[in-house]
């Protein structure tokens, strides 16, 4: 014995020959940390043990005042932590056993009582000690253990009544270990399938019926004791005597609430689109395919809708991506509200959208769909304080009508688009077959547009633009144009778009810039009484960090005075307040080019660049022009218009001049300039130089008499 707590022992019996014996056997073993008290009856005993309690005691069965198993049930009421082994005559073994089942922990038989008996009954007791002290490290150690895990730990009997909860167990089932204990399972661990809410088949059960470990079914429910729901995973497995027998099972659980709406959002994200929430082109894909093996199997059609946002590159230029950002979104939010909840509305990226109709009956329920999409589209989007107009093309494909695959239900409703793009914008229409024909087409004219500029193409018409004081030319307009190998003259919209998508248009415009001060040049070098020149500029070009730079090495390589160009810019360029923007247009102000903004009118709603900006002149839109009749909406917005630009000391000029009555009307109103077919159509060089000339001789005249070209042919006329 070698700690230094008490080790005293006390011996009650009343046979001398036994104390002899124990001090023999405590002499012998040199224990010296050891002391042993006798007494001879129970009565002794009790009282000794009343002042301080003892490592051990040796009791005997037969003393003068207690005897059998009763002397150890009165010396068990008074001692706790005392180890007891009791003495017993060679008879009495039977009652000895029994002793040992109410608090002895061992015995020793009269006729064998002796000094090494001794010695090994007090063996004994110290290695049940350090056994009961091992055990009792294991069970602590164990406990921490399960208590400091983060899964849920629940075991059992055979019978399936509670046994153990550990921390994780309580506050998952809501039940203290306390009050489950003993409990069925069933009361505390209550599961249901996630997906029917049907109770599922109990894992311990199972465990212990099939004798190995099994795993929870798939989306499993645990209900808590007060109704919280919790998704859980895991599984369970028999616990085993030494024998190999199940003697109950455990249970290892542990919430999967987290991970799963972690792997819901995964899935969510991987088939939306992060900017609108809309499904993404896997998802249409994967629901297209749903909806054309249900069309085929039910014999019905379903609808394809390609929609793509009309010049929304001009308001990502004009406003940032931020606005076009929130734009998108706006889109995004009206198409889910233009169709049925069966429909999807998925985004492609960029300004794509498609609509899937799962079900149409004919090619006219597409349509009006198509039609909603469009006038709902129509209205202005308030974006902060912005007021957005756009509008969108649509090209429609059906099925079994247009292909019987995904891959080209989209493929022929996107030509359709382009189709709608062609022929104006702000329309919808159906995939005709000769349709792929014309996307083929486009593809080649991308093509051969890469080498037109040095394959010398490219052209420029010249349109006059007429003082409506006076009738002299009083300025030209540069409008350029392609002449295709095969196809002959192709205007801007046949091939600017595509130039645009293709990223060819900031060297073109470069080459329309050279050509036109190099024109202007020659012209006044032959003499001629030429005018300054205007060149169209789009947000793409003006947004080019080296446009400023073109503009210059332009003037400078052709030995132009600056005050001969006019830059023509759309409403778009001018919506974008930037330092950048207005750098650009104070710079080429400084250098003495005039500036225009084209198409005036059709552009958005602030006005508020016009003071900003220094412009010089308004270009009428032709819209107005063209529905000019006296008292009409369009005379109204003119006459303010022209007011306005007064006030701002701007000119106007007249865009789209064709009629007499439009002439007067401006005349009367004090439109500054006007430009039409009224005076001349856009015509080649040699041909506007020959105008030039004439017109030193003769101008156009205003008001009541009849212009210059009407009595006098014109070459190109
Ligand atoms: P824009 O700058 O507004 O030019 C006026 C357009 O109207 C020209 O068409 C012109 O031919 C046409 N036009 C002129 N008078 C009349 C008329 O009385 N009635 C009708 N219906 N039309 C008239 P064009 O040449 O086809 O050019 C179309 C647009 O292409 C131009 O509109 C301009 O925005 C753009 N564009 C033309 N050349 C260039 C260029 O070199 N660079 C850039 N970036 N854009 C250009
Ligand atoms: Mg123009
Ligand atoms: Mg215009």
């Amino acid at each position: 014995m070698s700690d230094c707590k008490n080790y005293d022992m006390l011996l009650i019996d009343d046979d001398p020959r036994h104390a002899m014996a124990f001090k023999e056997g405590l002499n012998t073993n040199g224990d010296n940390l050891s002391k042993l008290e006798w007494v001879r009856t129970l009565s002794e005993g009790l009282e000794k043990l009343a002042d301080k309690s003892v490592w051990a005691i040796f009791l005997s069965l037969c003393l003068p005042d207690s005897s059998g198993i009763e002397t150890i049930h009165r010396l068990s009421a008074f001692v706790s932590s005392s180890s007891i082994v009791v003495i017993g005559g060679e008879a009495d073994e039977r009652v000895c056993k029994e002793a040992m089942l109410h608090g002895a922990q061992d015995y020793l038989l009269e006729g064998h009582i002796d000094g090494y008996s001794f010695s090994r009954a007090v063996r004994n007791i110290v290695e049940r000690e350090i056994a009961r002290q091992d055990l009792f490290i294991e069970k602590e150690r164990a406990q921490v253990t399960l208590n400091s895990i983060g899964d849920a730990v629940l075991s059992t009997d055979l019978l399936g009544n509670v046994v153990y909860l550990n921390a994780v167990a309580e506050r998952m089932t809501g039940w203290s270990r306390e009050e489950a204990m003993g409990r069925p399972l069933g009361d505390i661990f209550q599961i249901v399938d996630g997906i029917t809410y049907k109770p599922t088949p109990n894992p311990l059960e199972m465990a212990i019926h099939l004798n190995r470990p099994v795993g929870l079914s798939a989306n499993c429910i645990l209900v808590r004791r007060d109704g919280h729901e919790c998704a859980i995973e895991d599984s369970a497995a028999p616990i085993h005597d030494r024998n190999g027998v199940v003697t109950g099972a455990v249970i290892v659980f542990h919430d999967v609430n987290m991970a799963r709406s972690v792997v819901q959002e995964m899935t969510h994200l991987a088939q939306h689109d992060a900017l609108t929430d809309l499904p993404n082109r896997l998802l249409l894909s994967d629901r297209l395919a749903q909806a054309i093996s249900l069309a085929r199997r039910n014999h019905h059609r379903l609808g394809l809708l390609f929609l793509d946002l009309d010049g929304f590159k001009n308001i990502n230029d004009s406003f940032g991506h931020s606005i076009g950002d929130k734009l998108l979104q706006s889109v995004a939010s009206r198409l889910l509200g233009c169709v049925r909840k069966s429909d999807t509305v998925s985004r492609q990226g960029g300004d794509e959208f498609i609509v899937l109709l799962p079900e149409v009956t004919h090619e006219a329920d597409a349509a009006i769909s198509a039609k909603k999409i469009i006038t709902e589209l129509n209205d202005v989007h308030l974006i902060g304080d912005l007021r957005l107009r756009i509008t969108m093309s649509i090209g429609i494909s059906t099925y079994p009508d247009n292909g019987a695959d995904a891959e080209t239900l989209i493929k022929n409703a996107d030509t359709a688009m382009y189709h709608a793009k062609q022929i104006g914008r702000n329309n919808y229409q159906f995939y005709k077959a000769d349709m792929s024909l014309r996307a083929v087409e486009r593809q080649s004219l991308e093509g051969q547009l890469r080498y037109a500029i040095e394959r010398e193409e490219l052209s420029l018409h010249y349109q006059p633009k007429v003082n409506l004081k006076t009738g002299a030319i009083a300025g030209v307009e540069a409008l350029v144009r392609w002449q295709h190998p095969e196809r002959g003259l192709l205007f801007p919209d046949q091939f600017l778009g595509i130039a645009e998508d293709t990223g060819m248009l900031v060297a073109i415009g470069q080459w329309v810039l050279r050509e036109a001060c190099r024109q202007t040049r020659e012209w006044l070098d032959e003499g001629l009484a030429a005018v300054p020149i205007s060149v169209n500029v789009s947000s793409l070009e003006f947004r080019n960090e080296k446009f400023l730079e073109h503009v210059q090495i332009a003037l400078k390589d052709s030995c132009l005075d600056p005050g001969y160009l006019d830059l023509e810019l759309t409403e778009t360029v001018l919506m974008r307040h930037t330092e950048s923007t207005k750098y650009v247009l104070g710079q080429l102000k400084a250098i003495g080019v005039r500036l225009v903004v084209d198409d005036f009118g059709t552009g958005y709603s602030s006005l508020s660049y016009l003071t900003r900006f220094p412009i010089d002149a308004l270009k009428l839109d032709q819209s107005f022009v063209e529905n000019i009749l006296p008292k009409s909406n369009e005379a109204i917005v003119v006459s303010a218009i022209i007011g306005m630009a007064r006030c701002l000391k701007q000119i106007v000029i007249a865009e789209g001049v064709r009629t007499e009555e439009q002439l007067a009307f401006l005349h009367t109103h004090g439109c500054d300039q006007g430009q039409g077919y009224y005076f001349s159509r856009p015509s080649v060089a040699p041909q506007f130089a020959s105008l030039l000339k004439m017109h030193c001789q003769q101008q156009f005249r205003i008001g009541s008499v009849i212009p210059f070209h009407h009595n006098t042919r014109l070459p190109h006329q």
